[in-house]
């Protein structure tokens, strides 16, 4: 079943403050609540999807993923097609690819700092942005690309340490990484002062990632571009993203393309246009001209008295879509060159020419009378 959005299950709108989605859920929290209406399973359905729906607004990371990708499970990105990406099955896409990635913002290193330090956490994902020719894009290719990113201190495997012993449970906390505050009647929990919430504390700091237990690397990927990709597409390369954090799985990496413009070349769809400049004489007497496609040259007949913008469609020369499937076609747009730097002899035969084609040069395919009475 389709899952509601988030917004429209607590009645707010996407700019939402943190206080309004608090004020949402609570007013549906106290509605729904369980406790309130026994065995009622509509409410208690509504109890939960608003739950949900709060657990994901009111964190700042979890909301921005979920306002980028929506739907996701764990981390996982699934849902594209319901977020305007519906022209292109991204899980064939994403089905063909062992790797893929670009910073969401440096998020990262959001996801993985926290209370204790012991948990285990996943990885940041990473977005990497790449800029690809437009032959690239209808064709497919490999690139080779470098990809800043934090990864696990291959030295200390991520303790900071210099060697185990280096590593000590925290007196202050006896590792729980908070501490206890009495303060008149009040009791406080708060983050150990002394480890700053880890749980330990490092005697001998690793060598390598100073204590980090991180450093950061610049990965060198292959990635595989499917042929037929367009701008914005992405590509997902799994567990290509930051490293986890004690033992959690790493993020994935997640490449966004960008075809670059081409020369003449213009794509819509799966078909390709250009503008093929044609001399008079040729549109006029009929002739073949020769028109460059994406694979290589191709000839062109072009019949007597061809008007310019007129299209030819050369079947089969445009792109393979995504899937393999059809292939697109190339379609010619014919534009009349008008000569220039015209010798005198060349000026007095086409004068000439004017006299002989008399008033019918100038009618324009009866252009004339279908204005006529419009200045009278
Ligand atoms: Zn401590
Ligand atoms: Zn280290």
């Amino acid at each position: 079943m389709a899952k509601r959005d988030y917004y429209e299950v607590l009645g707010v709108n996407k700019n939402a403050s943190e206080t309004e989605i608090k004020k949402a859920y609570r007013k549906l929290a106290i509605q729904y609540h369980p406790d309130k209406n026994p065995g009622d399973k509509e409410a208690e359905e509504k109890f939960k999807e608003a739950s949900e729906a709060y657990e994901v607004l009111s964190d700042p990371q979890k909301r921005t993923q979920y306002d980028q990708f929506g739907h996701s499970t764990n981390g996982g990105f699934g849902n594209y097609q319901s977020h305007g990406y519906s022209n292109v099955n991204f899980e064939d896409i994403f089905g063909d690819f062992e790797d893929i990635f670009n910073m969401f913002g440096g998020g990262g290193s959001r996801r993985s700092s926290g209370r204790s330090g012991t948990q285990r956490r996943q990885g940041s994902d990473l977005l990497f942005e790449l800029e690809i020719t437009f032959e690239e894009a209808a064709f497919g290719a490999t690139r080779q690309i470098k990809v800043p990113k934090m990864e696990t201190c291959t030295k200390c495997g991520g303790s900071g340490a210099n060697s185990p012993e280096d590593v000590e449970t925290c007196a202050t906390c006896g590792g729980r990484g908070q501490v206890r505050r009495t303060q008149g009647f009040f009791s406080l929990t708060q983050t150990c002062p002394d480890c700053r919430g880890a749980g330990r504390k490092i005697k001998n700091k690793c060598s390598h990632c100073h204590g980090v237990g991180k450093v950061r690397v610049e990965k060198s990927l292959s990635v595989n571009i499917p042929a037929g990709v367009e701008t914005g597409n992405r590509l997902r390369l799994n567990g290509e993203g930051e490293s986890g954090q004690n033992g959690g799985p790493a993020g994935d990496l997640y490449i966004q393309l960008t075809v670059k413009p081409h020369a003449i070349f213009e794509r819509e769809g799966n078909n390709v246009y250009c503008d093929v400049p044609v001399s008079f004489v040729t549109v006029t007497l009929g002739g073949e001209v020769e028109v460059p496609t994406l694979t290589g040259k191709a000839k062109l007949k072009i019949p007597e008295g061809t008007q310019t913008g007129k299209i030819f469609r050369l079947k089969g020369k445009g792109i393979a879509d995504i899937h393999g499937r059809t292939i697109g076609d190339q379609l010619v747009r014919i534009v009349v060159h008008t000569p220039t730097k015209l010798s005198a002899r060349q000026k007095e035969l086409l004068l000439e020419l004017q006299k002989e084609l008399g008033d019918s040069a100038a009618s324009g395919n009866g252009f004339w009378d279908k204005v006529k009475g419009m200045f009278e």
